[in-house]
């Protein structure tokens, strides 16, 4: 059986009604913040066309077995590994009309799901109608006449067409462009893969072999915990460990399978060699190098020094999402990270939407650039990391109360799905090798939630 919903099929609507600022967009990338950004433009009748590189729909979720390197540039970059489970209940992690299926009886399920979610989402909503698939934006540009101005290319075609919006949304990801900590690689003689081509532990690379995994974020923890079934030793080295207090330090490792090692951040790799911050951290022999350590954000399409992407941020932006100079006429969507991605994303998908249908007001230009300005410096002022400022961890739930009490009819996300995440948080905190099939007895009021929330739709 097929779920009910309670949010209308998006509108087939070629056309914004009179009086209303803008009426064509031009979304770019369909993974989970293009498609529901899709959905949201079509329900407010504007003009919608959604642009994807790729044959499918389902960005990160679109697998491939292969690594990125050698692809085109209308290869769906997927920097998924083959067993990945996701790191959410389901529950929670799905739009707020439309909830997963429960079709495999796994609440942390595996990636294939998502990827099926997602056409499911695209196909009820009619989005396949807006997607021009095979078609790479190769640039975007501004206008003098308040338009934007797009090179498109379709797979196979020698020359790209130009096209004209009014507004755009970019939702290209954030997951590609592999960051390498600077100035560590002294002359590394081994193997070296960053997590965005790692698919699999038993190859070559990992094999009997001394691994050193940098990174302690969700990646650094899944793959050096699943490297060590086949390296010979894994040498697990990130800066987050620092932060750990004595108990959480003794009941990580005890999380950890015998071979994993941890070690304060590595300063150096040199011949076969890595060294450590931490002087008690004796140097290690390692053949491989998993580079756990992030992405760079980046927008290559867009011209004109629109946007600075350098500092690990895409600034200025008011509110993690439109560009003082345009306001909604040039939006992003999806850029925080720690989040309750698709929820978020549908939220601000919202705002956007909204704000283009002219039923929703930014402040003056003047003033968002004065709140984006002033935002960097606190950044600045408590000597926080710039590379952080689209981390939401601790400000997502009032990120999203803000703009949620600014948008007519856009609904808050439900305490239950923040009480779900917060209680996974924590989970995966002190259970990191097993919280994906561990039920604690304080989440099955909120299961419970979850599930009343699917038969009710
Ligand atoms: P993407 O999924 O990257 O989609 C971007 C799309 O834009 C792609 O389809 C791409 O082909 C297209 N594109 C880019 N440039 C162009 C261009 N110039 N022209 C045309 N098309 C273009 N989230 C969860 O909720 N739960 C999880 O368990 C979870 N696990 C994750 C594990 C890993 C390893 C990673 C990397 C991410 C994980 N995430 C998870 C976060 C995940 O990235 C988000 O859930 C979400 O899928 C991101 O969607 P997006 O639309 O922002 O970007």
């Amino acid at each position: 059986t097929r779920r009910m919903l309670r949010g209308t099929q998006a509108s087939a609507s070629g056309s914004a009604s009179c009086g209303r600022p803008y009426s064509s967009v031009a979304v770019v990338g369909a993974g989970a913040a293009g498609l529901v950004a899709a959905r949201e433009l079509a329900r407010e009748n504007l003009h919608v066309t959604l642009f994807e590189r790729g044959s499918e729909v389902g960005g990160t979720w679109v697998y491939n077995e292969e690594a990125a390197g050698d692809k085109s540039a209308y290869h769906i970059h997927s920097s998924l590994y083959k067993s990945l489970r996701v790191n959410l209940p389901k529950e929670i992690m799905g739009y707020s009309d439309f909830p997963f299926v429960d079709r495999t009886g796994m609440r942390y399920c595996k990636h294939l799901e998502v990827h099926q979610y997602l056409q499911d989402f695209a196909s009820f909503f009619g989005i396949d109608r807006f997607i021009e698939k095979d078609t790479l934006v190769e640039q975007a540009e501004a206008t003098s006449e308040d338009k934007w101005r797009l090179r498109v290319r379709p797979k196979g075609s020698e020359e790209s067409e130009e096209r004209v919006f009014d507004a755009l949304v970019v939702c290209n990801g954030h997951f590609e462009s592999p960051k390498l900590p600077q100035g560590v690689d002294k002359g590394f003689v081994g193997a070296q893969v960053h997590s965005r081509d790692y698919k699999r532990a038993d190859v070559e690379e990992f094999i009997g072999k001394r691994v050193l995994v940098v990174g302690a974020g969700p990646s650094g923890d899944d793959l050096s915990r699943e490297v060590a079934q086949v390296a010979s030793a894994v040498h697990w080295s990130g800066r987050g460990f620092d932060r750990f207090d004595a108990d959480k330090m003794a009941s990580f490792r005890d999380s950890l399978p015998p071979k994993v090692r941890l070690c304060s951040n590595v300063v150096r790799v040199e011949g076969g060699m890595a060294h450590f911050e931490k002087g008690e951290d004796e140097p290690a022999e390692v053949d491989t190098i998993l580079w756990c350590t992030g992405y760079h954000y980046s927008v290559p399409f867009l011209t004109g020094d629109v946007v600075e992407t350098r500092n690990g941020r895409i600034e200025p932006l008011y509110e993690h999402l439109f560009h003082p100079s345009f306001g909604a006429r040039l939006s992003f969507i999806g850029l925080g990270f720690r989040i309750l991605p698709f929820p978020f994303f549908e939220i601000q998908a919202k705002w956007v939407a909204k704000c283009l249908a002219g039923g929703c007001e930014l402040p003056p230009k003047q003033e968002m650039l004065r709140r984006a300005l002033s935002f960097y410096e606190s950044i600045d002022r408590e000597g926080a990391r710039i590379d952080m400022t689209h981390c939401m961890d601790g400000i997502q739930w009032d990120y999203l109360e803000r703009i949620t009490s600014q948008v007519e009819g856009c609904e808050k996300l439900e305490d239950w799905k923040i009480q779900l995440y917060e209680l996974n948080r924590a989970k995966k905190a002190k259970h990191p090798n097993q919280y994906r099939d561990l039920v604690l007895p304080e989440e099955r009021p909120f299961m419970d939630a979850g599930r009343e929330a699917m038969i009710r739709e």
